[in-house]
């Protein structure tokens, strides 16, 4: 496909390997005239970025807002005034506690011209590299992914639908609210032994995993010291780790062929 030269795109930049962004999503972003980022999108990514394109930087960690949404959303309406190739570039898929919904919304009020380019979620990502797969037919029917953020700073989750039996939860944003999850959790009627995870930096050279159940894997975070992103799994999946692991023995190449391959074939 084209590439159209007066378009906003909204670009999922995967969950941190620079090798698992799309090659739409390259192809993309090496010809961009503006981009306009988020903090959990990497610098392997970001150097595909052409010199002469103007960075942007929106960065939201907890607590620490760069611009608020409402800014983001009309810095992009702006920006797609002007024309050219836009690319508004977020951490894992748009779509997924992205809210990618809302700046598009914003473009879409305005009639401007946008695309949307899906990208691997940290949940998938976590699951193919630290060995948890998100559905088994032993384990798990099903999957939800749950937010542990709200706005207010409360957590307030369907419980009742996160005990059921034979399904996988996975937690964005939940690191700070882990104890108080698991308890909800307990309370509401989850076995303590209930196997579960938090794995930190997913995909990447540091991906961290901690395993244990319910009951103890708060304990476990603290005394490993897990910082975000960081992603939580509450299931039996998330036992199968010790034996479907094969990421964490591997040797981390320091250069990423793959990407300087796509960013050469363009320059
Ligand atoms: N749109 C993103 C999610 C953004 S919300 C996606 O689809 O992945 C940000 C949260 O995503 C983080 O707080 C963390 O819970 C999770 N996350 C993103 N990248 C991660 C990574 N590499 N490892 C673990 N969790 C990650």
């Amino acid at each position: 496909m084209d590439i159209d030269k007066n378009c906003v795109y909204l670009v999922g930049a995967g969950p941190g390997d620079p090798d698992l962004l799309t090659l739409k999503a390259a192809r993309i972003i090496v010809v961009a005239e503006v981009v306009v980022y988020d903090h959990l999108v990497g610098n392997d990514v970001l150097a595909l970025i052409p010199p002469r394109a103007r960075r942007i930087y929106v960065g939201k960690e907890a607590g620490n807002h760069t611009l608020s949404q409402e800014k983001i959303s009309r810095l992009l309406v702006e920006l797609g005034r002007k024309g050219g190739v836009v690319v508004r570039l977020k951490g894992g898929d748009p779509y997924i506690f992205g809210r990618g919904g809302e700046e598009i919304a914003a473009l879409a009020e305005e009639g401007l011209n946008f695309q949307v380019v899906p990208g691997i979620t940290a949940a998938s990502g976590m699951a193919a590299y630290a060995g948890i797969p998100l559905t088994h037919r032993d384990h798990a029917q099903s999957c939800l992914f749950v937010t542990g953020h709200l706005k207010d700073g409360s957590i307030d989750l369907d419980w009742d639908a996160l005990v059921r039996p034979r399904q996988t939860v996975v937690i964005y944003m939940g690191i700070g609210g882990l104890e108080e999850i698991c308890r909800q959790l307990m309370a509401h009627g989850l076995p303590a032994a209930t196997p579960a995870a938090v794995i930190c930096n997913a995909t990447l050279s540091n991906q961290r995993v901690v395993r244990g159940d319910v009951d103890t894997l708060t304990r476990r975070c603290r005394e490993a010291g897990v910082a975000p992103p960081a992603l939580i799994v509450i299931g039996s999946v998330a036992a199968l780790a010790d034996s479907l692991d094969w990421f964490s023995s591997q040797q981390m190449p320091r250069e990423k062929y793959a990407l300087k391959m796509v960013a050469s074939g363009n320059s």
